[in-house]
């Protein structure tokens, strides 16, 4: 059995475990060290470390302390890593813990966090998904049922000191062209709710007051928030300081291209087996700035959809350049708007876009004005049919089930 390296216990705040931090810096000591070859079991927090509930209430989605997101495992030492290897991760297996077969996914607040829809949905909501094996479904989403790509939403290496100086001038260069902004553009490194893992005393205050926040994904990879990037698959990343440090977390059962509800898809804790190699000197041999990865051999078969077509031409009908943020928004618009003919809430249908296996492509960016963006809806997952067809949509979904809100206070 590969050994267990890191342990966490979710009655307790993920503060009492130092083998957890929540930013990113070249200080925070390894908490383990592997070898290449070796394979070791990780187990991880939700991102929010505990702070949102199984419940039918959205109060904790609204009330979130997103300055301490996202607690991470690690960093884990590998024995033999220098700055220009790639370190060769192996995601042999990630799992729920058997006690807590449960995700969450959420809209959170304009006000707190915002979200890709979030001009149309600025409140917070709550929806809970119950795992069953390889499956999920939710109390709050009726009439749909799929199988997760479980996979991290947040892995990478620790940064060198000159690649963290290059993330806090450029974040905080854009959020000196509008500091005030809600949501705001960047987050800044904030030392007041920062957990340096075995850092204490001076050097960890010294590191908090640097460690750049976990929200962005950047040259090492971290919060990319890729479905693809799952249990099976094969990434390479680039090692930026000695030992490469590796940390992980934000695990996901299953989300949609674009993780666009943001709080986020269905969110869990759990654990992950996994096997590092180096292939010494990669960086430069292959050219690699950003990490490059293989997809798992084993991932749900949905191979019918209905694609929703988007271009760059915003809800107030004005036309933009190519923007491929604004067409991908249309398109689930256009799904949003679709499902509610079944009888779905508009946040459910939200919901069902942010958590199923939906996928997102750039399908045109040279076709001026318009940037095209499509966005593939499973017609499997739900339990009726979805096709457009002659008689027109039949209402499904009846009741009043609907996604928990919370008003802001
Ligand atoms: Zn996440």
């Amino acid at each position: 059995m590969p050994k267990k390296i890191i342990e966490i216990d979710l009655s307790s705040s993920p503060y009492n475990n130092d083998m957890i931090h929540n930013r990113w810096h070249p200080d925070i000591p390894m908490v383990s060290m592997v070898k290449p070859g070796e394979e070791f079991i990780i187990e991880t927090y939700d991102w929010t470390g505990g702070q949102i509930k199984n419940d039918d209430s959205a109060a904790d989605v609204r009330d979130v302390d997103l300055s301490q997101v996202h607690f991470l495992s690690g960093p884990v030492g590998v024995v033999g890593a220098e700055p220009g290897d790639l370190l060769v991760v192996d995601l042999l297996d990630i799992g729920a813990f058997p006690s807590n077969l449960w995700g969450f996914n959420g809209f959170f607040s304009k006000k707190n966090g915002g979200g890709f829809l979030t001009e149309h949905f600025p409140l917070a909501q709550k929806s809970i998904w119950d795992i069953s094996g390889v499956y999920t479904h939710s109390r709050h989403v009726p009439g749909v049922r799929f199988a997760g790509l479980i996979h991290p939403g947040l892995i990478g290496c620790l940064p060198s000191p000159g690649l963290l100086e290059t993330w806090n001038s450029r974040e905080q260069a854009i959020i000196d062209t509008n500091p005030t902004r809600v949501p705001p553009l960047a987050n800044p490194p904030y030392a007041a709710t920062a957990h340096m893992g075995r850092l204490t005393g001076e050097a960890k205050a010294r590191a908090a007051a640097t460690g750049a926040r976990t929200v962005p994904p950047r040259e090492h990879g971290g919060n990319c928030d890729i479905k693809d990037l799952s249990r099976g698959s094969k990434i390479y990343f680039p090692v930026y300081v000695p030992g490469a440090g590796l940390s992980v977390g934000d695990l996901h059962f299953s989300q949609g291209d674009g993780e666009i509800t943001f709080c986020g898809a269905i969110e869990m804790a759990g654990w992950v087996h996994m096997k590092v190699e180096l292939i010494k000197g990669g960086m430069a041999k292959y050219g690699i700035k950003n990490p490059i990865f293989k997809p798992s051999p084993i991932t749900p078969t949905y191979n019918d959809y209905l694609i929703f077509e988007g271009i760059s031409v915003d809800e107030q009908g004005k036309q933009h350049y190519l923007d491929v943020h604004i067409a991908y928004r249309q398109a689930c618009l256009n799904a949003i708007e679709y499902l509610t003919k079944f009888g779905y809430s508009r946040a459910q249908a939200y919901a069902i876009l942010g958590c199923a296996p939906v996928q997102g492509h750039i399908s045109g960016v040279v076709d001026i004005p318009n940037a095209c963006a499509t966005l593939f809806l499973p017609t499997e997952i739900f339990d009726f049919d979805i096709r457009p067809n002659a008689n027109g949509p039949i209402k499904h979904i009846t009741g009043s089930v609907d996604i928990p809100l919370a008003q802001d206070l």
